[in-house]
């Protein structure tokens, strides 16, 4: 699903400890911010009840799960985060047959699977360990991606740096969701490969996901309306 409006593009990660800080957040930002990512540390701690939560009030939720498993498994365990009413789910995009199996679990459901390619964490020494020879991060991304599209996958995760070559290779259909986002004035953290909210969009994603620079700022819904502005001017 493409964002309508510039607003529906954001989505902000809730990476805290536990449920009542994440819904602290979520009160901050209700006039302005409609879509949460809520990632591995929140769904071990209540994250699902949240979700739930979070769906019932009419937001969107992007459950960052990163599913790798045998098909069948996959399938299955697809099937029940689609019938949880969330909008985003994540799964390794590593192969086809673990994306082919979640595309059959999540068929007939509004569920959107997006692709991690390689997680950015991953240097070249790192997918030599792995015995992938002969191929920098960036272009496994791109195979990856063209992959993904390939097994029935809605969309990649890819960070600024591969939004625009992503966009290019498998064309407007595919959705880009691109962490890493910060405003020039933004700490980094440990980001490295990072990119303003409106480059972001301008390359070709269609969803951007932020994280510390709202979620840890005095005032979060000032935080929030500055990457929006960013987006507009773009
Ligand atoms: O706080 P920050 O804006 O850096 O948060 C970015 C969010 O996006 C975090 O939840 C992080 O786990 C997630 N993410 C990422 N890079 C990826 C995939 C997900 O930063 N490649």
């Amino acid at each position: 699903m493409k964002p309508r409006e510039n607003r529906d593009r954001l989505i902000v990660a809730l990476d805290t400890a536990n449920t009542d800080d994440a819904r602290k957040i979520v009160d901050q930002l209700a006039d302005e911010v409609t879509f949460y990512k809520i990632g591995l540390e929140l769904i071990t701690n209540g994250g699902m009840e949240l979700a739930r939560e979070l769906t019932a009030s009419g937001r969107r939720v992007f459950l960052d799960m990163k599913f790798l498993d045998i098909g069948n498994t996959v399938q299955r365990a697809v099937a029940n985060v689609a019938r949880s009413g969330v909008s985003f789910l994540t799964i390794h995009g590593t192969d086809a047959k673990t994306m082919s199996a979640a595309a059959t679990g999540a068929a007939d459901s509004k569920l959107k699977l997006l692709a991690v390619s390689v997680l950015t964490n991953l240097s070249d020494e790192d997918l030599a360990e792995q015995g992938i020879v002969g191929l920098s991060p960036s272009q496994l991304v791109l195979k990856r991606a063209l992959l993904a599209k390939a097994s029935g996958c809605h969309g990649v995760i890819a960070s600024g740096q591969e939004a625009a070559a992503v966009r290019q290779a498998a064309g407007d259909e595919l959705l880009i969701v691109t962490p890493g986002i910060r405003l020039p004035d933004d700490d980094v953290g440990d980001q490295s490969r990072i990119t303003t909210p409106g480059k972001a969009i301008k390359d070709g994603a269609d969803y951007i996901v932020v994280g510390r620079p709202i979620t840890q700022a005095s005032d979060r819904r000032a935080a929030a309306l500055r990457v929006l502005d960013n987006i507009n001017q773009a």
